[in-house]
């Protein structure tokens, strides 16, 4: 049996959503926008799946697009509302911190004459509100902001970054990343402030290839992919129904009890947070915040070993935040930590289907593994 610890990268597909799928498969197969009785049934579908999505955002169906992920959410927000707010000038504020999505986007949007403004985080791993204020400028289009980090769980204050915009007068669309906070935090995009925000269905147990992008109210992107004019003629490409269904029943078995999940998802990193540290003299604990990742380091062990002797005991972890192609995490070092403690970081990711005995063997297992690389360097 393992113990999976590797919410953030992605979840198990829970029942609900499963099902969802197969059904959208096998009975309302038809494409939703076709003039039949089967078109018809599956436009309902894809109409009901929309107002699931968008309760649980705290938005209107109409400010709901579907997408394939995170990525093009993100593709999309920042490329198309560059391109939109480039009236007000071509000055964008991002983070160091940003997942790959929003950064290798901002590379393109650098190379086709944008500026931009790469934001450090704090100790904390989160961008301070008021480091945007002190980056805005008269000519900036675009402010583009993670809710929650990938690596750290650190959580920036996206209703505070919206403020901050607000008392200046600012004209820039505010996007958040919201991929991990989806969920995890409470937000309402009604009050939060974000003109645009995008989510991904594989991080809360749906299927992989579907996410969507909040586009709000009175914010008019262009159309990233162009064809047939579905999704209000802003994303076309025949709806992934099998997909998006799951992506609704997800969101509604999550709805459920998603308090009492993410309180006790909450107090299960916490005691391991604290478990780690009484038992590991040397532990760091990484950044923290949102209830489902910890990361922590041991630093002069390294992440890969600790992974892989975990992994001996059937348990999975990420050391993606140590390095990826040999290269450290970008995050970590945007936040300043020593090499030591970014080779060492190792994060652990939960989710509702967490149990306390899988943080024990975890723990457990932690210290175990710190003891016998220890033993080997002697
Ligand atoms: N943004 C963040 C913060 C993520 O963690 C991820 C995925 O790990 C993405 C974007 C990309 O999402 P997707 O895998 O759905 O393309």
């Amino acid at each position: 049996m393992s113990i999976y610890l590797d919410n953030a990268a992605t979840t198990c597909v829970c029942p609900e959503a499963a099902e969802a799928a197969v059904n959208a498969m096998r009975t309302v197969y038809g494409n939703p926008s076709s003039g039949h009785a089967a078109g018809r049934e599956a436009k309902r579908l894809l109409d009901a799946s929309r107002e699931t999505v968008a309760a649980a955002l705290g938005c209107t169906a109409r400010e709901v697009y579907f997408t394939s992920c995170g990525t093009e959410s993100d593709n999309w927000a920042l490329v198309r509302g560059a391109e939109r707010a480039s009236h007000v000038g071509r000055h964008i504020i991002s983070s160091a911190a940003e997942h790959e999505a929003v950064l290798k986007p901002l590379e393109y949007l650098a190379a086709h004459g944008f500026e931009v403004t790469l934001l450090k985080p704090r100790a904390d791993g989160a961008i301070a509100p008021e480091d945007v204020a002190a980056a805005l400028r008269a000519d900036t289009c675009l402010v583009s902001l993670m809710m929650v980090n990938n690596e750290t769980g650190a959580v920036t204050d996206i209703a505070a970054v919206a403020a901050a915009l607000k008392a200046v007068g600012s004209k820039a669309l505010l996007h958040t990343d919201a991929v991990q906070g989806f969920l995890h935090v409470p937000f309402a995009a009604a009050k939060l402030g974000a003109d645009l925000i995008s989510v991904s269905g594989h991080k809360i147990h749906a299927p992989k290839g579907v996410g969507a992008l909040y586009i709000s109210q009175g914010v008019r992107l262009n159309s990233y992919l162009m064809g047939g004019g579905q999704e209000s003629g802003l994303r076309s490409g025949t709806e992934a129904m099998p997909q998006i269904a799951a992506f609704a029943a997800a969101v509604k078995a999550a709805q459920g009890s998603a308090e009492a999940d993410l309180g006790r998802v909450a107090r299960l990193r916490q005691a391991a947070a604290e478990r780690l540290c009484a038992e590991n003299p040397d532990v760091v604990i990484i950044g923290g915040g949102a209830p489902h990742i910890l990361c922590f380091s041991l630093p002069g062990y390294r992440s890969e070993v600790i992974m892989n002797v975990l992994e001996s005991k059937g348990i999975f972890v990420s050391k993606g935040s140590a390095c990826k192609k040999g290269r450290r995490s970008h995050v970590l070092e945007a936040m300043g930590l020593p090499a030591r403690v970014i080779d060492g970081a190792v994060r652990v990711s939960l989710s509702r289907f967490t149990t306390e005995s899988d943080m024990d063997a975890l723990c457990s297992a932690v210290g175990e593994a710190r003891r016998t690389v220890r033993a080997a360097l002697r």
